[in-house]
C-alpha cells in the first residue's frame, strides 16, 4: 500500500514538473493539451510558452509609423487568376483556399498564393489607427517555404462587391466548408493606390515563424457595416496585439 502511495505521489510530481510554467499569470500550461486562442488561458501572451518563436525579436503584427521611402522598391507584381469560391473555418479564422496558379513575383521569385483569411479588428495599425477588418493574402515560395503576406485593411463605408459574393455563406464549423463554382478574383480587393509598407516579420499566429515578408497596403478599402458585422459574428477579436519593432526598418513604396 505504501509503495502505491509513493508511486502515485511520484507520478503527480512528475506530471506537474513536466508542465511548462506560464510566466505571465503563474498558471500551469500543459503543451500537450494546449490550444492557442485569443483570450483567457490561451491568449496571445501565453503562446510563447508552447511556441518559443512567438517570443522572437521580429514578430508581427506591428504598428506602422516612421516608414522610410525606399526608391529601390517597385509596385507589387501579382498574377491572380479567377478561381471558384472555397471557404473553410479553421477554428481561428475563415480561410479562402485559393486554387493553384496565382502568384506574387518578388525579385524574380514566384510566391504562390495559397489562401487569404480575415482578422477582426485589424492586426496591423497605421499611426496607431486600427481598422475593423484586415485581410491577409498568404503566398509561399515553394522552394524555401518562405512566406510573403499582403495585407489589405478595410474601413467602414460602402458595400464591397468582392465580399458580397460569399459574405452570406461564411462557414463557422470546421467540417462544413462553403463551395461555389462562381469565379472570383482577389485582385478586386486591392486599393487603386499601389503604395505599401514593407517589413520583415512573422506569422501572427503560432508557431509565429519569422520567415514572413510583409506588405501592408497604404490605402484602405471599404466594406459596409453589415458586411463587417457578418465577419465579426464568426471570428470576433481574432487579432494578435502589435509587437515591438525592435529596430526593424519599415520601408515605404509610394
Ligand atoms: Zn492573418
Amino acid at each position: 500500500m505504501k509503495k502505491i502511495k509513493i508511486l502515485i505521489f511520484c507520478s503527480i510530481t512528475i506530471f506537474f514538473f513536466s508542465c511548462e510554467k506560464n510566466q505571465n499569470d503563474n498558471e500551469v500550461i500543459d503543451c500537450n493539451h494546449y490550444h492557442w486562442g485569443y483570450d483567457g488561458d490561451s491568449s496571445p501572451d501565453t503562446w510563447s510558452t508552447c511556441y518559443s518563436d512567438c517570443d522572437g525579436q521580429s514578430q508581427s503584427p506591428i504598428n506602422i509609423e516612421g516608414a522610410i521611402v525606399d526608391t529601390s522598391l517597385s509596385a507589387l507584381n501579382t498574377n491572380y487568376q479567377d478561381v471558384p469560391i472555397e471557404l473553410n473555418y479553421n477554428g481561428h479564422t475563415i480561410d479562402f483556399l485559393y486554387e493553384a496558379g496565382s502568384s506574387l513575383d518578388l525579385n524574380g521569385v514566384d510566391y504562390n498564393l495559397i489562401q487569404f483569411h480575415f482578422h477582426t479588428h485589424s492586426e496591423h495599425s497605421i499611426n496607431n489607427n486600427f481598422s475593423p477588418l484586415e485581410i491577409h493574402l498568404v503566398h509561399k515560395d515553394p522552394i524555401t517555404e518562405n512566406l510573403a503576406v499582403i495585407s489589405v485593411l478595410f474601413d467602414e463605408g460602402s458595400e464591397n462587391e468582392f465580399l458580397s459574393k460569399f459574405i452570406d455563406n461564411l462557414p463557422d464549423t470546421m467540417d462544413i466548408p462553403f463551395n461555389s463554382s462562381e469565379l472570383v478574383n482577389v485582385s478586386d480587393i486591392f486599393p487603386e493606390n499601389n503604395g505599401y509598407y514593407s517589413y520583415s516579420g512573422s506569422l501572427t499566429t503560432p508557431p509565429c515563424s519569422e520567415n514572413v515578408s510583409w506588405f501592408v497596403m497604404k490605402s484602405t478599402m471599404e466594406a459596409s457595416v453589415s458586411q463587417i458585422t457578418k465577419l465579426q459574428d464568426k471570428i470576433k477579436d481574432n487579432f494578435r496585439p502589435v509587437k515591438s519593432l525592435n529596430g526593424r526598418e519599415i520601408k515605404f513604396f509610394n
